[in-house]
């Protein structure tokens, strides 16, 4: 044992979170005995019901398309890797990393963007729906697991990472985590990171799972320089190296690559900076950690070429727009009559509406449907639509 008290990470940079230096938890909480707080925050993450739900919630293919494909879970664990290794080499807070890539996508709804596209439109007039705002809304408000406090209280550190985009209007509702987004300051860097890591891990798995799924190929991938370069050095290491070996000692390459170019490239932009801490790194005018330019148009090329092929494929496009029904129609049913929703939802909608209105029911409504996994969408929506299932 290492003695009493946080057992730390590896020795911290002047400008990575500190979590002796915390701006705390919303709900003042004795200081843990042998964690450290950002350990406490993801172990929360971890053992919260959201978190449990990931694993049968869409990235790209429908959880029942396979057992193969990334589901939100298996996707929020591989950027936690990818953030985890940069925030080692560039000496950053690795703990907190990792609790802000595994919170990244709790707000997620059932089937991926189509989902909250659905849901979005659906509250057009309630305020929207945003899976970002809906994370942090789970981490501060949803999960109902303490005595003392509704969701996790989770350190403000980890909450900044949670918000990653915010509109000024919603900005001002949402105090502290909200004031970067009026001031236009970035957030810790570790927030920055865990932000990058995700388009690095998506990009990267939907190579892999648009391969399996036979939407893509990698011949026809080899058009986007990031994808022939690595290739190329497949090719010329293993020339008879073919199928799911050589799709993967491709795609591995390309992450390391990208991952390789994040840790060189935010270093030098630290060097030049020299932010003397946190707060230095929040004031600056731009994000400290990124790619080089060179790397981040190649990303963006492959970006282009998944959107295109991959999302906009003709089999990805059917189950979207059968998800995107599904969602709105359960949102219709529940707003039309809310004693369709389980008792405990329906009293929160009930006693929303009689404190603030029409606006703060259908928030209830919306938080039901948000927190759908896919199949208990599917099935929740035969219930309520098919005379022949049982309800
Ligand atoms: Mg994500």
């Amino acid at each position: 044992m290492r003695g009493d008290g946080p057992v730390s990470d590896a020795p911290l940079a002047a400008y990575a979170a500190d979590d002796r230096r915390s701006r705390g938890r919303r709900y003042a909480e004795p200081p843990p005995q042998y964690r450290g707080e950002f350990q406490r925050d993801r172990d929360r993450i971890i053992h919260s019901n959201a978190f449990r739900r990931l694993a049968y919630k869409t990235q790209v293919f429908v959880n029942h398309e396979g057992d193969l494909y990334r589901t939100r879970v298996t996707h929020s664990i591989e950027v936690a890797q990818i953030a985890r290794t940069i925030a080692r080499a560039l000496a950053l807070n690795e703990t907190l990393t990792e609790a802000i890539s595994l919170a990244h996508d709790l707000g997620h709804t059932p089937f991926g963007h189509a989902g909250q596209d659905a849901l979005n439109a659906c509250m057009r007039e309630h305020g929207g729906f945003e899976h970002n705002l809906q994370s942090l809304r789970t981490v501060d408000e949803l999960e109902e697991r303490y005595a003392g406090f509704p969701g996790l209280n989770l350190t403000f550190e980890c909450r900044e990472g949670i918000l990653k985009h915010c509109s000024p209007a919603r900005a001002r509702e949402l105090g502290d985590v909200g004031e970067r987004f009026l001031q236009r300051h970035q957030p810790g860097l570790e927030a920055q990171l865990a932000n990058l890591a995700d388009e690095i891990a998506y990009n990267n798995h939907d190579v892999d799972d648009g391969i399996r799924a036979g939407l893509i190929g990698l011949e026809q991938l080899a058009e986007v320089p990031l994808v022939q370069r690595q290739l190329q050095e497949v090719r010329h290491l293993y020339p008879d190296l073919g199928g799911r070996r050589r799709v993967h000692e491709t795609v591995r390459r390309m992450i390391n690559a990208l991952v390789v170019d994040v840790i060189q490239s935010s270093a030098e932009r630290l060097r030049a900076a020299q932010p003397a801490d946190i707060d230095a790194v929040r004031r600056q005018e731009r994000p400290l950690v990124g790619m080089s330019e060179a790397m981040q148009s190649q990303h963006l090329q492959l970006k282009r070429f998944l959107q295109e092929h991959l999302y906009r494929h003709q089999r990805v496009l059917r189950m979207t727009i059968k998800a995107g029904r599904v969602v709105t129609e359960l949102f219709g049913a529940f707003m039309q009559d809310i004693r369709l929703m389980p008792e405990e939802y329906y009293e929160a909608a009930r006693r929303a509406e009689e404190r603030a209105g029409a606006s703060a029911r259908a928030r209830c409504v919306s938080d039901y449907v948000a927190g759908m996994t896919d199949r208990y969408a599917i099935l929740e929506h035969a219930r309520l639509f098919d005379p022949a299932e049982r309800t």
